[in-house]
């Protein structure tokens, strides 16, 4: 109940789409009947979660933000979504996003954008000046709403996805913990997909015991998600007093980049230097093929998008436009209503470098490029580094307006340089929040680690909250 009131008193974020109060009091009473008899279900029996609103949710509308999908209600959950109601969790609503996720703002959705907590918090108004009406701060996105329903304390745990940071990015703006798991760890079945080949489920919490805890409830193979891995090396236990004292810290070189802010380097810096008060190795490594991932991943996820999207066509599901007369308007209409022009652009965009004379230059380059980013990876964990620590993002939240002005999109696209790689090699990485900016507002770092060492990933993040 508080969780729901704490909603009503936080609805000028906009961090929900749809708000489960009957359902979530219904669960949350017959959990706390089971706590009386002491039979709960499981570690999180009668604990509120909130979820990204691109996992389907049986008989809960599942939008992506988007005219397309407004009014499309699933009929089955999400593997993950179903793995925290088995548990006992509750579910409270379904959170705010840019429109199928694409973007690092939560400003692009139908429902509008989502506002950052924190941008009503003491320290950035009395720090700032700032009026709330009209300088406040954008989430990060595209999982937004569920940073802001962490953050805002309506929730204690929530999912996004992280297809290039999707997670991290508002995690770090919002200060909160943000886990993107290994590739292939979660199952990615109901999650209405943006790059198949980059799709991670995301764990947001207040802390980072809770996205270990959370992590060993969602993980393992799903019959109907094939990439799915068998029996994951990650179910050694979570260091909670995770020593650092001898492992190897790496800090990419590349990753100093144009347009990180001055406050975030200097965070970087600062904790680099706690590892190595604390007796780790911190060594400065190279990843040679960053500079190409940004432009890598766009040809990747638009190529992929453009399949995704065909199946949005008007007949099956979602949204059907009334003024086709034949079914080629009809299919054009409908998208034409469904879609917002990111989703459009990156169509037209995929399907251009999918053409067959585009094909090699674009995709399959793409792909390689890939596997060279992926290789640089390897190669400095084959090397024995333990874990990257680099920033999350260039700088704090950015206000609305100046992320408005600036062209969204092209920001967006800067935004993701720390995050994206990450992606690209199926890397988990986790974003720990460390700091206040001058401006108030959350600073976070992240760490990455080589596949499936997920747990000793949180025992480093861990000692370092
Ligand atoms: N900002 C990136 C994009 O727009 C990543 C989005 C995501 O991780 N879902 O594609």
């Amino acid at each position: 109940k508080k969780c729901l009131n704490r909603i009503k008193k936080m609805h000028h974020l906009n961090a929900y789409i749809t708000v489960t109060e009957e359902t979530a009091l219904q669960q949350a009473q017959q959990a706390e009947d089971r706590l009386q008899r002491g039979v709960p279900k499981g570690p999180l029996d009668g604990v509120p979660f909130a979820i990204k609103d691109n996992f389907c949710t049986a008989n809960i509308k599942t939008t992506c933000a988007s005219n397309m999908l407004k009014d499309y209600t699933p009929p089955f959950n999400a593997t993950v979504v179903q793995k925290l109601l088995d548990q006992g969790g509750v579910l409270v609503g379904k959170t705010n996003l840019d429109e199928f996720a694409m973007g690092s703002g939560s400003i692009d959705g139908v429902f509008g954008p989502v506002k950052n907590p924190w941008s009503f918090a003491a320290p950035y108004r009395e720090l700032t000046g700032a009026s709330p009406d009209s300088d406040w701060v954008i989430t990060g996105g595209s999982s937004g709403g569920s940073a802001a329903a962490v953050a805002s304390l309506s929730s204690f745990l929530a999912l996004g996805s992280d297809t290039g940071g999707s997670t991290r990015n508002p995690g770090a703006l919002c200060g909160v913990v943000a886990l993107k798991p290994t590739y292939g760890l979660l199952s990615r079945h109901g999650l209405i997909p943006l790059v198949n080949s980059m799709d991670v489920p995301g764990i947001m919490t207040r802390c980072v015991s809770d996205a270990a805890m959370v992590l060993d409830i969602l993980k393992g193979h799903d019959i109907r998600d094939s990439t799915t891995v068998h029996s994951p090396s990650t179910s050694a236990e979570f260091p909670e007093d995770f020593d650092v004292q001898n492992i190897r810290v790496g800090i990419p070189k590349e990753y100093h980049a144009p347009g990180l802010s001055a406050q975030a380097a200097a965070q970087w810096s600062r904790v680099a230097d706690l590892f190595e008060r604390a007796g780790a190795r911190v060594e400065q490594v190279s990843l040679p093929h960053t500079q190409f991932s940004i432009v890598c991943y766009y040809v990747l996820c638009c190529a992929e998008v453009a399949s995704n999207m065909a199946r949005f066509d008007g007949l099956e599901y979602g949204h059907r436009s009334e003024t086709g007369h034949s079914t080629e308007v009809l299919y054009a209409s409908t998208r034409h209503e469904g879609f917002n022009d990111v989703v459009r652009g990156r169509i037209l965009c995929g399907n251009y470098f999918l053409l067959k004379k585009n094909y090699e230059h674009y995709f399959l380059k793409a792909q390689r490029v890939r596997r060279l980013i992926a290789e640089d990876f390897r190669r400095v964990f084959d090397a024995g580094v333990d874990v990257l620590l680099t920033p999350t993002t260039l700088t704090d939240a950015a206000r609305y307006h100046d992320f408005k002005s600036e062209n969204s999109q092209a920001r967006s696209v800067q935004e993701d340089l720390f995050t994206q790689p990450v992606n690209l090699a199926g890397l988990p990485a986790v974003c720990v929040p460390t700091a206040l900016s001058k401006r108030g507002l959350p600073i976070g770092l992240q760490l990455i680690g080589p596949a499936f060492q997920d747990k000793k990933l949180l025992g480093v993040a861990r000692w370092l909250e």
